[in-house]
């Protein structure tokens, strides 16, 4: 599971390091571990770029000085890439919203911080002690 979720990331990351622009298999290699903090080895990393052009998303697109293989991402590639960040994004958004908490007084969304007050059973979340003094005020 933690080496498929591993792949995973190594595989988007991969495409998203391609997308920014063509690159040679070493020089993927090392972005790709400054990017996952931790050493990737070419064990990885070919067999991936293998993967990825036998799923046609990526292409050698030339060869460089001394013959090595510059690639670069397919059409479909470029697609796949906005689809994923979509995807990506969708998951970020109901993540961030399940940590919402709504401000008591002016409705607006609270991520972090905020200001508690407990009223006997309860907790009442507000985004600033002005909005609590507020509320205080009026009720
Ligand atoms: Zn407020």
């Amino acid at each position: 599971m933690k080496s498929n979720l591993l792949m995973h990331g190594l595989k988007l990351s991969a495409l998203l390091l391609l997308n920014a622009k063509p690159r040679h298999g070493y020089e993927l290699i090392k972005n790709l571990g400054v990017i996952s903090g931790r050493r990737v080895s070419p064990g990885q990393v070919y067999p991936l770029l293998k993967q990825l052009q036998d799923s046609g998303l990526v292409q050698i697109k030339s060869r460089g000085e001394r013959d090595k293989k510059i690639y670069s991402l397919t059409k479909v590639g470029r697609r796949a890439v906005i689809e994923s960040v979509q995807k990506i994004g969708g998951l970020l958004d109901f993540f961030v919203r399940s940590k919402l908490t709504v401000c008591a007084h002016c409705n607006c969304e609270v991520y972090s911080g905020g200001y508690k007050i407990s009223l006997k059973s309860k907790t009442l979340h507000f985004c600033c002690k002005n909005c609590a003094n507020a509320y205080g005020a009026a009720g």
